[in-house]
């Protein structure tokens, strides 16, 4: 009897993650050090985040009203009496001993977000979302002179945290970045972080797991640390569960512990094993009373939140019929969708707007490593040449340089305004308008001088006249082609192919 070929197990990832992010306030969480990014070591602290003893830490109120914002935004109960507790660990980063957070009553829980796999829409469920304080950072440097130093900074001690930790609902390392990116752009929505992962403004844990397809219960977890990057959670979780697919397909064991993910080498290696809960030895903080929330104050935060990128983007499907392609691209960062919006109310043509931004702006914006808020361009110069385009001035073809032309000149001018008068010079604005007058692009639509063009490349290329009298139609885009040669392109299109269609078929006759 032949024997049964054993089947191969397939295995589904499971995916959880806590993500760290930096909330915007002027001040720290308990005290009013700066929390301006970059200045020079120790410079903003005070006995109070240095974790002198016999200081009282005060809970700065717009921490909480951050906190509380993304909890409305991302459909979590908002807790009245929420306290905080202490976390006690021991690391040089960290002179008191313990981090102040929040342990068993978060302000915010049982929430979700949604995400967009397959073009459907999946809800990822929120656990909880906690409020806590940096810690200072540790940094190891080699002398010239040989000697190793290690030095703590702690100016980031004490920076205001929100910790949003995740169901395991994530099902693969692209619906992890779906999450990461949606969560990102609600929370710069909000103004509540920068989101800024290469600053650490926003940084994540993954957890993550594989089980067999069909098994209900979750397998081991490992926690990977250190990702700060769209592109690193993919390739950490990519890597991550191939590594745990191995190991069980060894009949190995996964361990449950904290690996670490190394960019340079593209793998995650093991870090230590799993701290529990129990090893924090958590308790309230006694220094700090329960935070009491009216509800009033919650509901009154609730009505004056911003649109949200879900929200926006279904209006822009609804109201501008864009495609939910475009809607989703442009509603990503509120400065790209407040672009599109700002072009259509200036008489852009929908579909056009998005068109240009997302094939034209964007890439030029790419090239330079420039986001949407560093853009100089303006949606008036676009909106003047969509009108060129639309009565005939201009091709779409030489539309495509004009706007580089008018992009790249708008930079350049403001580039050359005297930055230290600070004053907001009045600046002859660069039109689409301006760019074709000075490079001669105006398109050509004078019969007259398109039939002279026609007839001129008729009568140089016999052989391909034969060859489309024979039947070869196609050949038409050949001479459409070198008619727009003798041009530059600027002939316009439509009535080349006119007026070529016309010659050709009299000579066929
Ligand atoms: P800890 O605080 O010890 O890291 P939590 O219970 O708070 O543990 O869980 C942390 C994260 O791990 C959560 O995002 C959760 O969704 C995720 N998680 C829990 N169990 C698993 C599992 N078996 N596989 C993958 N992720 C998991
Ligand atoms: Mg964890
Ligand atoms: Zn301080």
């Amino acid at each position: 009897m032949a024997q049964k070929e054993a089947r191969p197990v397939r295995y589904e990832p499971v995916i959880g993650l806590e993500v760290h992010a930096q909330m915007l306030t002027e001040t720290k969480i308990f005290c009013g050090c700066s929390t301006k990014f970059g200045s020079e070591p120790n410079t903003q602290i005070c006995p109070v985040c240095i974790g002198m003893p016999g200081v009282l830490p005060v809970l700065n109120k717009k921490a909480l009203e951050f906190a509380i914002k993304t909890g409305i935004s991302t459909k979590c109960n908002i807790s009245t009496y929420s306290r905080f507790a202490r976390k006690n660990y021991f690391y040089p980063d960290l002179p008191k001993g313990y981090q102040i957070s929040q342990y068993e009553l978060p302000i915010c829980e049982h929430g979700y977000i949604e995400i967009v796999v397959d073009g459907n829409i999946k809800k990822i469920g929120i656990t909880r979302i906690h409020m806590e304080e940096d810690a200072g950072k540790n940094i190891h440097e080699s002398t010239s002179g040989g000697g190793n130093f290690s030095f703590v900074d702690l100016n980031r001690a004490g920076v205001p945290l929100m910790e949003i930790v995740s169901e395991p609902d994530i099902r693969s390392p692209v619906e992890a970045v779906e999450y990461m990116k949606k969560l990102r752009a609600i929370l710069r929505y909000l103004g509540v972080c920068d989101g800024n992962m290469e600053q650490g403004s926003l940084r994540c844990d993954a957890n993550i797991s594989v089980r067999p397809s069909g098994q209900k219960e979750y397998g081991t977890r490992t926690e990977v640390k250190n990702i700060n990057s769209f592109k690193f959670v993919e390739k950490a979780l990519d890597y991550e569960i191939r590594r745990q697919i191995k190991v069980l397909e060894d009949n190995g064991k996964i361990v449950q512990e904290t690996r670490l993910w190394d960019s340079n080498r593209g793998i995650t290696e093991s870090m230590r094993g799993k701290e529990e809960a129990h090893d924090y030895r958590y308790f309230p903080e006694p220094d700090l009373v329960p935070i009491m929330v009216e509800q009033k104050w919650i509901d009154d935060m609730e009505a004056f939140l911003p649109e949200l990128p879900d929200i926006k983007r279904e209006r822009f499907v609804s109201d501008y019929g864009l495609p939910e392609y475009d809607a989703d691209l442009l509603v990503s960062e509120k400065a790209l969708a407040d672009w599109f919006e700002d072009a259509v109310k200036l008489g852009g043509q929908p579909k056009a707007v998005s068109n240009w931004i997302m094939s034209d702006l964007l890439r030029l914006l790419n090239t330079e490593n420039k986001s949407i808020e560093e853009c100089t361009l303006k949606p008036k110069q676009l909106v003047g040449m969509l009108k060129l385009i639309e009565n005939g001035t201009i091709s779409g073809k030489i539309a495509k340089t004009v706007f580089e032309e008018m992009y790249k000149k708008t930079k350049t001018t403001l580039d050359v305004t005297l930055p230290m008068l600070k004053v907001k010079m009045e600046m002859k604005e660069v039109t689409a308008e301006a760019i074709i007058k000075e490079k001669g692009l105006i398109q050509i639509s004078d019969s007259g001088k398109i039939e002279k063009l026609v007839d001129d490349v008729i009568s140089k290329n016999q052989k391909e006249v034969e060859r489309f009298k024979a039947g070869e139609e196609k050949l038409i885009a050949f001479f459409v082609g070198q008619v727009m040669k003798l041009t530059k392109g600027k002939a316009n299109p439509k009535m080349v192919n006119e007026l070529l269609r016309k010659k050709l078929t009299w000579k066929n006759l």
